[in-house]
């Protein structure tokens, strides 16, 4: 059950409550050892050595190097370093004339290659170098929610430096084909080389994805991967960025500066409790990922069934297939998700209007009008996300509940059609 209260949350996308096993890992560090890691005596001691278990745990779980995880205090910091980091460290290097970027273009103008669905915290800093004179493409994706490999390729130019492309869409629930983009990327990059031009670097936001896809670096081949604790049932304030290790100078340079933690990448106090809460949540994401994945789609099913048979105008938006097993996204002809959700809210059902970062605000989502909705159609869409702990009474009585809502609001209005 999602909760005690008769309360039932159908949002776990925005976020997911603590798991008890990962809040119990994490309770010694709050008071008992509360060590700085930076510290010499043996509290610091203490908390450098759980740091680095924790490291040791995860980066054995992704099978990568203790080196390349790095510990932010979120995933949207996490893009940030990904994407800032490495067009710093391009600039750098073309400003020392370290790399023969400097000769592939006229000037230091870098490219980037993305989506238009990103989350925000990949698309705000993208927007930021483009502010800077950079170069952006945001690759469109169609009505069904996927991006086009081949118009990836057309879009490569010699000074671009990174695919930054997400996993699954935190909206509806997308899975872009990260694999197909990383063999496109190692063809490419491997008559580049011979061209003598630089690398093109892969990063994906694996946030949505980390819990339920295979999210390890060396079989995506990404050279950057971003997760969050608070998705996956570990606390909020809590990220991390896989960073392959490449060359001596590495791929990229930090955003934040200061005591030189995290291998000089990210300054600041580590951050230990969380730390340890996020290596749990991954260690059980990676014990039960097959068994949650089975649970949530077919309950998901379910509920769009249940749904569908007495709702025949609806409409999903995005792909049914390749899509994240906790995800629906529906549209609801001539109903306002706002008075939706608020007629829900009130019968202690919580979903969503859109992501978690958009939700207070009443704009269409551009994740939906990137599908091709018009505004108006966007803001007749709920995003529905069930957790682990969704259980399938819950899912008959939140069916019941939409449904007899509908019936209200159309009572109400008098205006909803049926095509
Ligand atoms: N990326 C995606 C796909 C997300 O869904 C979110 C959170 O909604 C983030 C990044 C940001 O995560 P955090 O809340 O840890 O900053």
């Amino acid at each position: 059950m999602s909760n005690k209260n008769n309360k039932i949350y159908l949002d776990y996308a925005a976020t997911t409550p603590v798991d008890k096993e990962v809040l119990k890992a994490m309770m010694p560090y709050f008071s008992d050892k509360f060590g700085n890691a930076s510290s010499v005596h043996s509290f610091g001691q203490e908390a450098i050595a759980a740091i680095d278990q924790a490291r040791e745990k995860i980066a054995e779980l992704l099978n990568c190097n203790f080196n390349e995880i790095i510990f932010t205090g979120s995933a949207t910091e996490a893009n940030n370093l990904a994407i800032q980091g490495i067009a710093r460290n391009f600039q750098f290097s073309i400003s020392n004339f370290q790399t023969n970027l400097k000769s592939q273009s006229s000037n230091s103008k870098l490219h980037i290659i993305s989506t238009n669905i990103e989350h925000e915290s990949v698309y705000e800093p993208l927007k930021e170098l483009e502010k800077a004179g950079h170069e952006i493409t945001y690759l469109k994706v169609d009505k069904n929610g996927f991006i086009n490999v081949s118009n990836l390729e057309k879009s490569i130019k010699n000074n671009t430096v990174l695919v930054s492309v997400i996993y699954a869409n935190n909206e509806i629930g997308t899975i872009q084909p990260i694999k197909e983009i990383s063999r496109l990327l190692e063809k490419i990059n491997k008559k580049r080389r011979e061209n003598g031009l630089s690398k093109i670097y892969f990063h994906t936001d694996a946030v949505q994805a980390f819990q339920f896809l295979e999210c390890r670096p060396d079989w995506l081949k990404v050279d950057l991967m971003t997760f969050s604790g608070h998705k996956i049932y570990g606390p909020k304030g809590i990220g991390a960025l896989y960073i392959r290790q490449i060359g001596p100078m590495g791929l990229i340079g930090p955003i934040i500066s200061g005591g030189g933690q995290e291998f000089g990448l990210r300054s600041g106090t580590e951050n230990v409790p969380s730390i340890i809460g996020l290596a749990k949540a991954v260690e059980l994401v990676f014990k039960n990922k097959e068994a949650r994945f089975k649970k949530v789609l077919n309950l998901r099913n379910q509920l769009l069934n249940y749904i569908i048979k007495d709702n025949k105008s609806i409409n999903l938006n995005g792909s049914i297939e390749n899509r994240l097993p906790n995800n629906l996204n529906i549209r609801f002809p001539n109903v306002s998700n706002e008075t939706l959700l608020v007629a829900l809210d009130q019968k202690e059902v919580a979903v969503s209007a859109g992501s978690a970062c958009s939700a207070r605000a009443s704009k269409a989502s551009f994740v939906l009008t990137a599908l091709g909705l018009t505004e108006k159609q966007a803001k007749e869409s709920i995003r529905i996300t069930l957790g682990k702990d969704t259980v399938g009474e819950e899912i008959k009585k939140v069916a019941e509940i939409i449904n007899k809502a509908l019936l209200d609001l159309k009572n109400y209005k008098g205006k909803i059609v049926t095509p």
